[in-house]
């Protein structure tokens, strides 16, 4: 019999999803509140960062974190009145940063990220969508060597991913790209990695050709999952129910209320970044480049060149802060001194951040609830492998990647 799937969340976690569980001929309803890709994956920085295994919280965090927030130069900020909120999230997250516990996540991130790539174009193939995926290198540009070898610990971790780069240095440096200001004297490179010009447009591109494949989509607000005899019968909205044999949150950030309707506690918090689009932009990188310093990436973008980063803790309710934004404005810049616009576009933008830095991937117990959140920093990148295992997952074929680590009940032990 063929089943019905619900996917709650059309971002590029859920549309993946539900494109990879039509090719497994389930019957499929993507239902988000909003319009496909408006979420967290319309702003993102469009990196498919196949080497990004690396976790924010690496060993030494605990002991640089009160000068990273001291310095007005560092992309770390805290709105202080939410801070008694955050801080049981943040004593767990913090209880990560140790060599263990990093080299445990860099290895459990790998399988998710680091055919970012191939995994696009398999997603996008037969639905004349290739064009979306660009191949390129991914680049970090440092003011000089030691600020390189200062992160050292972290290209370790990509090594063990098998990633390894090419130091450029000195004057070759501005030869390899006119746009990086006199004081980039190092830039390391990494090939095979690949963008979205407009990431938002890309999740509405593949939402469209999920409908062409006979999927449905439905705009409401989704309040509950019914469950009878222990398993899910229907999706309860604000339109009304949609019955089902499956359901599957790709929720995002906003997934913890629906957890703990389902009696899942998960540790979850919105880590909030921006991005500036400089509009028609000249002067630009030609190509995705990690600004070291100021931790944030600048993409070449259909619509100009977009600075997206700066890790703020704040909660989902408060608006945009202004020194973030003066911060990515003045360090984008300051890298590209070349650079016009003909306008500046702002936008804030919530990652979805476990404790553990791993993203949500499995079933809760036997209930045919499924889970594909979390993704953090990574979920442009690896929305669509997440979305093929757990499509495996749900028509009863396991994919042959272990997903212990992912697991949506592991905060309960
Ligand atoms: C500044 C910034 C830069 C980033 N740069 C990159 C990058 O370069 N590369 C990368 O890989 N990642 C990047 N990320 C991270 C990436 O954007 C996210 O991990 C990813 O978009 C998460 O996708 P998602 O599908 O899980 O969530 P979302 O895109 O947020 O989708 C979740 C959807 O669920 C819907 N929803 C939630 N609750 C309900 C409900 N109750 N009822 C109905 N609908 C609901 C929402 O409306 C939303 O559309 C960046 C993030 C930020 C903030």
């Amino acid at each position: 019999m063929t089943q019905h799937v619900v996917i709650i969340g059309a971002g590029i976690v859920g549309v993946s999803a539900a494109i990879w569980l039509r090719r497994a001929g389930a019957e499929v309803t993507l239902v988000d509140r909003s319009e496909p890709g408006r979420g967290t994956s319309h702003g993102n920085g469009g990196v498919l960062a196949a080497a990004g295994v690396a976790p924010v919280t690496g060993p030494g965090l605990l002991r640089k974190a009160p000068g990273m927030l001291r310095d007005p130069e560092f992309p770390l900020f805290l709105r202080w009145p939410y801070v008694p909120r955050l801080l049981p999230w943040l004593r767990r997250y913090l209880s990560h940063a140790n060599d263990a516990d990093t080299r445990r996540i860099s290895r459990s991130l790998a399988p998710i990220v680091a055919d970012s790539v191939a995994q696009h174009k398999a997603l996008c193939a037969d639905l004349g969508l290739e064009d979306w995926v660009r191949d390129s290198d991914y680049c970090f540009a440092y003011t000089n060597r030691a600020a390189f070898e200062a992160e050292a610990y972290t290209w370790a971790r990509r090594k063990d991913a098998g990633f390894t780069p090419e130091i450029i240095e000195g004057g070759a440096v501005q030869e390899f790209d006119l746009a990086y200001g006199p004081q980039i004297t190092c830039v390391a490179r990494l090939a095979d990695h690949g963008f979205i010009a407009d990431p938002g447009g890309y999740v509405r591109a593949l939402a469209k050709a999920f409908e062409a494949m006979g999927g449905t989509i439905r705009q409401a607000d989704v309040q509950d999952v019914e469950i009878t005899g222990g398993r899910a019968t229907a999706v309860l909205t604000d339109q009304g129910s949609l019955p089902c044999d499956s359901v599957l949150l790709a929720t995002g950030v906003w997934s913890k209320p629906l957890m703990q309707k389902l009696g899942v506690n998960v540790p979850l918090e919105s880590e909030r970044g921006y991005h500036i689009v400089f509009k028609a932009a000249q002067g630009g990188p030609s190509r995705p480049t990690m600004m070291a310093a100021g931790k944030f990436v600048a993409t070449p973008m259909t619509e100009g060149l977009r600075c997206a980063g700066i890790v703020e803790f704040g909660g989902l309710k408060a608006g945009a802060s202004k020194a973030p934004l003066a911060l990515l404005r003045r360090q984008a810049k300051a890298a590209f001194p070349h650079l016009t616009a003909t306008e500046e576009i702002e936008w804030l933008g919530h990652r979805p951040a476990p404790s553990d830095s791993l993203p949500l991937i499995g079933q809760i117990g036997t209930s045919r609830i499924y889970t594909a959140f979390g993704h953090h920093h990574i979920g442009l990148t690896g929305g669509p492998k997440t979305g093929r295992l757990i499509a495996g997952l749900i028509t009863g074929q396991p994919p042959n990647t272990d997903l212990t680590p992912y697991h949506p009940q592991r905060f309960d032990r």
